[in-house]
């Protein structure tokens, strides 16, 4: 029963996906117990206490909570040290700050997963100054295969002369599937097959708690992703991490601060490191919920005649599912509908705009509690072909998943769906 009015046939659709989904919930709550054990088992072994929920001020040395945050995350990533602030304004400074605290001039950086995300072409080459380019780092890239596989041969060829192999676990703004992580473990043995003593860094970004474990434990070196998205638990309201050997974290930390006090100062101001462990302590359920959603999205729509990437049956690394709607019209009305039933700003309209870093317009609809959070569920779309959308998060299964059903009456409203 629904306290919305929505159509009574989508209705009956929603409830059919969601009753062919008993098994798939089943496997996402095991998977979140698992790792809420994990992580409740990094506060335990770490003695979090309550003096390190407190803040900081002026330089933050000796700011016990911070690091401690910094060796509770480590453990649950299966890394040997951790970077977690909320100084890093986002993914894609956190990625950067990788690059650049580990890239020297003449090292050359292997994309192996093909373009990185958006975001980190002007990082990477761009023109505005200040690019690795500009210092001399250079670039190569190697495509996935047909069908989305690692192109494991390529890799063993090139990697031997990079410094450092690049992956991005998640799709990104594309179709191809997303890189789970024995597929990652897969490269990391190709890379080391091949005697390459290159850094081997993924863009964990979407990924955290999606599975057992984290690449860190499978040969990665070095992981990094935001913490608006998985790992903030939906309740950190800015921030980054980085995680991965001692020797790079600190290559990192020199990088965001400044050579020779690293990791040792930055304060916590306020509130920011209760609200750091609550979210690390939330983000397996956040998680779960997101992926709980995914899935619910990936069969209603399914049954209301769309294609959707991945399918509700498919093994999920991420929290990240794209639905064909075939044209501009759709997608739009798609993205109003998750507007409307958000619980913040539901009666905002979300316009197509010309978003730097994009060659074309994009739509975005989030109606979250932390501005463009993308573990709340949210919704975004180039408006290009295949007019495909990109649907993520939902810290609350039942709230994302009215929000989906109103995505689908808002469709029908506009005579864009027939049932
Ligand atoms: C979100 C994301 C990033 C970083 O983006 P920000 O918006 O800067 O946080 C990088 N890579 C991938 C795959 C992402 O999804």
């Amino acid at each position: 029963m629904s306290l919305f009015n929505f159509n009574p046939k989508l209705s009956e659709k929603a409830e059919a996906a969601e009753e062919s989904l008993q098994e798939a919930f089943y496997r996402i709550d095991e998977k979140c117990r698992h790792n809420s054990q994990k992580v409740l088992k990094a506060f335990i072994g770490n003695n979090v206490g309550e003096m390190h929920l407190k803040g900081t001020t002026g330089y933050g040395y000796g700011d016990d909570g911070r690091d401690k945050a910094d060796r509770v995350f480590a453990d649950i990533m299966g890394a040997e040290d951790a970077l977690v602030r909320y100084n890093f304004v986002n993914g894609t400074h956190a990625i950067s700050t990788m690059l650049f605290g580990i890239l020297r001039p003449g090292d050359t950086m292997l994309s192996v997963t093909g373009a990185p995300y958006d975001t980190l072409e002007q990082v990477i080459s761009g023109d505005k100054g200040g690019s690795l380019k500009e210092f001399g780092v250079k670039f190569e890239q190697i495509d996935l295969l047909e069908d989305g596989k690692p192109d494991l041969e390529e890799i063993k060829k090139k990697s031997k002369a990079a410094k450092m192999v690049y992956i991005q676990r998640s799709r990104g703004y594309s179709l191809r599937p997303s890189l789970n992580v024995s597929a990652i473990a897969e490269i990391c043995e190709a890379v080391r097959g091949a005697g390459s003593n290159a850094v081997i860094a993924v863009d964990n970004c979407y990924g955290e708690f999606c599975e057992y474990v984290e690449p860190t434990s499978v040969g990665a070196d070095v992981i990094v992703g935001s913490l608006i998205k998985n790992p903030g638990g939906g309740i950190c309201s800015t921030g980054g991490y980085i995680a991965g050997k001692h020797d790079l974290v600190e290559l990192c930390a020199n990088r965001l601060t400044t050579v020779g006090t690293g990791k040792e100062v930055g304060c916590s101001l306020g509130m920011q490191n209760r609200e750091l462990f609550m979210g690390i302590y939330n983000a397996p359920l956040a998680v779960a919920n997101a992926l709980k959603t995914a899935v619910f999205a990936s069969a209603f729509f399914k049954e209301l005649g769309f294609e959707t990437f991945p399918k509700q049956e498919e093994y999920r690394t991420d929290i990240i599912t794209s639905i064909k709607l075939g044209s501009p019209e759709r997608l739009i009305a798609f993205c109003e509908g998750i507007q409307t039933y958000s619980p913040v700003d539901s009666s905002a309209a979300p316009e197509p705009w010309d978003m730097p870093g994009y060659n074309c317009q994009v739509i975005m609809a989030a109606g979250c509690f932390t501005m463009g959070s993308s573990i709340e569920l949210s919704a975004d779309a180039p408006l290009r072909e295949p007019y495909a959308v990109w649907l993520q998060g939902g810290t609350s299964y039942y709230g994302a998943a009215a929000g989906i059903i109103g995505a689908a009456q808002r469709l029908l409203d506009k005579n864009l769906l027939t049932l």
